[in-house]
Formats: structure tokens, C-alpha cells, sequence
């Protein structure tokens, strides 16, 4: 398998993210509209949505269907535990009208739709299957349905985040992105201002006004983005795609560096440190989620940095399609050590060395590096 020819694979995972999009879109304005009652805490406190469970069981239902020649090996974030509860029985309702609705819509994206409406039973079926810990061996797909929840709670940004990792490499990644309008430097005018309505309420007979579906797969040199389909048309894949490529600016007095919006996720006043060293002289982006790839993958901003807290494992769902796709848009992605991530041993991204680095440049990456080894001492991670 290993100088196989990914197409199959790939068309599969760039519609399932497309119908992703639509369901979540849906969910989302829903969210707005009607309040925020329907968010759901996790043991950890993290919030979860009618679409996180949603979005991974169409995506596994999809994945299962479309492969039934292998056995599929899923990667995903969300477990049935909290969706099982007796007391959630509505939750657990509208996740399978949810469902129901946007497999019903998979001729459009060019996919099979169910024989007959799933149960809630299949639909739990369909959540639990993806309950691989992945590994160095064998394909394993990687999902985060709603990568940003809070993002996507917000009415702000949020991915969707589909990945093949095949003997420990990442060799696809997929990332929706619905509120990423497909217009250069979208996210530097607009982020500190942007509000849900605003982008939603546009007519939708301009989808580059939307948000976007970015993949790549790796070797191809290539990254691709595509616009969300309009309500009454045909997905046409791939010839809506045009080719994204990373930022040429190498000179960090012009270069902008992104993070992740909540302090909790990443040390803030260590990343100003190191970009102040760097020469940095715009202030950072901040961003939820995946959409950070993304940025960086479509040159809106040159670099990526993230830092959590002492302790913190980095899952691979956050992580796998957005690295896949920034290196073959051009970009290099590391830890702070100058590793690359090692996506072969289980569901974290075990041996990271301190922090992320997604940069346009190799110029760019040394001097991170650099700045990273001089600020560390004087840091108090
Ligand atoms: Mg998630």
C-alpha cells in the first residue's frame, strides 16, 4: 500500500467534510436563534453540541459505508457516554434528526444516503465505532467533529477536521472551516469585528462569502481549498478547487503570528516574548480552533505558535490534518524543539517538546527555534 493511489480515499473525506459543514452550519444557526441551552458540559468541563456527535456519526456511517472492503479504524473525539444517559433522551433525539437530515443530502456531495432512516441505536452504533487509539501500524481515519467548540458556540470559527494516517504518517487531511470565507486576508480585517450575523445573514448566492473546505495530500506538493456548496446546487469535486500556498513574507517585521483565543490553551505572554525576539511588530491573530492551519496554509498569516500549559497532551485529532495540509501548501510544522510530530503512538502526540510551530518559511522556523531556546530559561512554564 505504500505508494497507493489515494483518490479514492480522498474524494470520500472531502465530501463527508463538505456535508460536515452543511450539518454544522445548520446546527450553528440553530444555536444562535435559539440560545445556547442546548450546549452540554463534558467531564472535563469542555462544552459539546447536537453537532460534535452529530458530524462524527456521519462521518463514520459514510467512512463504513464507503470502505466496506476494509475494516475501518476511527480516531475520533467524542465517546456515547454523556449521550447515552437515560436523562438526555431528547439530546440523543436530536442528534439522530440531525443526522437523519443531512444523510438524507448525500447524493448531493456525490454520496450514498441510508436505504432507510438510522435508528438512534444505529446512530449511537455509528459514534462508538470510532473508538480506534490508533497506533503505528495500519490506516486509522482521525476525527475532530467540531474542532473550536467554543468557537462554533460563539457564532465565531470552528473546523471540522478529517485526517488518514496510515503506519504512523499523516497521508490526507481534510479541514472545513464555515465561517472562513475563501477571500485573501479575510481573517486579518475582519476577525476582532466579526460577528455570526453578519456573515450568515449575506445572501448565499456568494458561497467565497461562506467559509471554505482546504485538503492536501502528502507528497503532492499541493494544497487545495474549495468554497461550501450553495443550497440548491451539486458538489462539484474537484473542480471548484483552486491551489493555496503559504505566506512569502520571511521578514518578521512583517510576518503575523497566530495563537489560540483562550489563554488556558496557550501561554499568551510566552509567545509575545518570543515573537518580540523574533522582530515581530503586528500584533497576534487570535483564533479558535484548526482555522490556525488554515491560516497559515493560505499565507493570512506566517505563523502559528501554540504553548499549553505543563502538563497538557496534545491530542492528534487537533493536529493531524492541519500539519498534512500546511506542508504541502509550503509550510514547515514542528514542535518547539524542531521535531515533527509523531503521529504513531496512540491517540496523543506523545514526546512533543514543549510547544507547535506551523511557520511559512524555514527561515521563519530557525528563528522560532532560536527564540524559543532563549526564552525558555527565563520562562516559568
Ligand atoms: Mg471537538
Amino acid at each position: 500500500m505504500g505508494d497507493a493511489n489515494y483518490a479514492r480515499e480522498l474524494g470520500v473525506a472531502v465530501r463527508a467534510v463538505h456535508m460536515a459543514c452543511a450539518l454544522c452550519q445548520r446546527v450553528q444557526a440553530g444555536l444562535v436563534s435559539h440560545g445556547t441551552g442546548q450546549v452540554k458540559s463534558k467531564d472535563d468541563d469542555s462544552p459539546v453540541t447536537v453537532a460534535d456527535w452529530s458530524v462524527q456519526a456521519i462521518v463514520s456511517w459514510i467512512l463504513a459505508e464507503s470502505f466496506q472492503d476494509q475494516n475501518v479504524s476511527i480516531v475520533a473525539e467524542e465517546d456515547v457516554q454523556t449521550l447515552s444517559k437515560a436523562e438526555l433522551a431528547d439530546l440523543l433525539a436530536s442528534v439522530t434528526k440531525t443526522v437523519n437530515e443531512s444523510l438524507a443530502e448525500a447524493p448531493k456531495y456525490g454520496l450514498q444516503s441510508p436505504k432507510k432512516a438510522l435508528g438512534a441505536s444505529q446512530v449511537l452504533e455509528a459514534i462508538s465505532r470510532c473508538n480506534s487509539t490508533g497506533g503505528p501500524t495500519g490506516r486509522h481515519w482521525v476525527l475532530d467533529p467540531v474542532d473550536g467548540t467554543l468557537g462554533f458556540v460563539r457564532g465565531d470559527q470552528y473546523a471540522i477536521a478529517l485526517a488518514l494516517i496510515e503506519d504512523g504518517k499523516v497521508i490526507m487531511g481534510v479541514l472545513g472551516c464555515p465561517n472562513y470565507p475563501m477571500k485573501n486576508g479575510w481573517l486579518n480585517h475582519h476577525h476582532h469585528h466579526h460577528q455570526y450575523d453578519e456573515s450568515m445573514s449575506s445572501s448565499a448566492t456568494d458561497t467565497w462569502e461562506k467559509g471554505c473546505v482546504i485538503y492536501a495530500q502528502k507528497g503532492s506538493g499541493k494544497a487545495w481549498m474549495q468554497p461550501l456548496v450553495q443550497q440548491n446546487k451539486m458538489l462539484e469535486w474537484p473542480n471548484s478547487a483552486r491551489q493555496i500556498k503559504v505566506s512569502s513574507i520571511d521578514d518578521p517585521g512583517l510576518a503575523t503570528f497566530c495563537e489560540p483565543v483562550e489563554k488556558a490553551n496557550s501561554n499568551h505572554s510566552f509567545t509575545a516574548g518570543v515573537a518580540h525576539s523574533m522582530g515581530f511588530k503586528n500584533q497576534p491573530l487570535r483564533v479558535h480552533s484548526m482555522v490556525k492551519y488554515a491560516a497559515i496554509a493560505r499565507g493570512d498569516a506566517e505563523i502559528f505558535m501554540k504553548f499549553a500549559r505543563c502538563g497538557y497532551k496534545e491530542k492528534i485529532w487537533d493536529h493531524a490534518a492541519g500539519v498534512v495540509i500546511v506542508e504541502e501548501a509550503g509550510g514547515v510544522v514542528t514542535d518547539a524543539g524542531g521535531r515533527p510530530l509523531d503521529f504513531s503512538r496512540g491517540t496523543y502526540l506523545e514526546g512533543l517538546d514543549r510547544g507547535i510551530v506551523a511557520c511559512c518559511s524555514a527561515k521563519l522556523h530557525e528563528g522560532f527555534i532560536g527564540a524559543v531556546y532563549a526564552s525558555w530559561d527565563s520562562s516559568n512554564l
